[in-house]
C-alpha cells in the first residue's frame, strides 16, 4: 500500500528498531511508496513511511532492492557531495564513500554480504543513515 511521505523532522530523528518477520508490511509498502515516486525518488527508509523499523528500499538499475538490517561493515573512498532527500527541502552537504561492503537481509530474510560502489553505494548511505535518524 502506498503510504505518505513523513516530512516531520522530530519523528525522521529517531532511531529505527531492528526488523523482524512481522515487519513484512513494511516491505510491501516501501516497494509501493517507491513506485509511486520513481520520477524523483531513488531510495527510501523505514521511517519516510512513518515505520521506525530497520528497512531500506534502494533503486538498482530496473530493479528496487529492500534491504533489511542493513549495516554497512566497510567503507572506503571518502567524499563530499550534496544530496537531496524526498522528506526535506534543502539540498545538503554530506560525507560519503565510494565503496562500501554491507551485510544485509533481502525480503526473505536471506542473509547477504555484499559489496557496493559509487552511486549505489550512495543511495545506501543515505538510507541507513535515515535509520540512525540521521538527515542529509
Ligand atoms: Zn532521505
Amino acid at each position: 500500500m502506498q503510504r505518505d511521505i513523513v516530512k516531520d523532522r522530530t519523528f525522521l530523528a529517531r532511531k529505527s528498531a531492528p526488523a523482524t518477520v512481522d515487519d513484512a508490511a513494511v516491505i510491501t509498502d516501501l516497494r509501493d511508496t517507491l513506485a509511486a515516486h520513481h520520477d524523483d525518488c531513488v531510495g527510501m527508509a523505514g521511517n519516510m513511511i512513518g515505520s521506525l523499523t530497520r528497512i531500506i528500499i534502494v533503486t538498482m538499475g530496473e530493479e528496487d532492492v529492500v534491504m533489511v538490517n542493513p549495516v554497512i561493515i566497510k567503507r572506503s573512498g571518502m567524499y563530499l557531495t550534496k544530496e537531496g532527500c524526498l522528506s526535506l527541502e534543502d539540498v545538503t552537504r554530506a560525507k560519503r564513500y565510494e565503496n562500501i561492503t554491507v551485510a544485509w537481509q533481502d525480503d526473505s530474510f536471506r542473509r547477504h554480504v555484499t559489496g557496493y560502489s559509487g552511486w549505489v553505494a550512495q543511495i545506501i548511505q543515505h538510507e541507513v543513515d535515515h535509520l540512525d535518524g540521521i538527515l542529509v
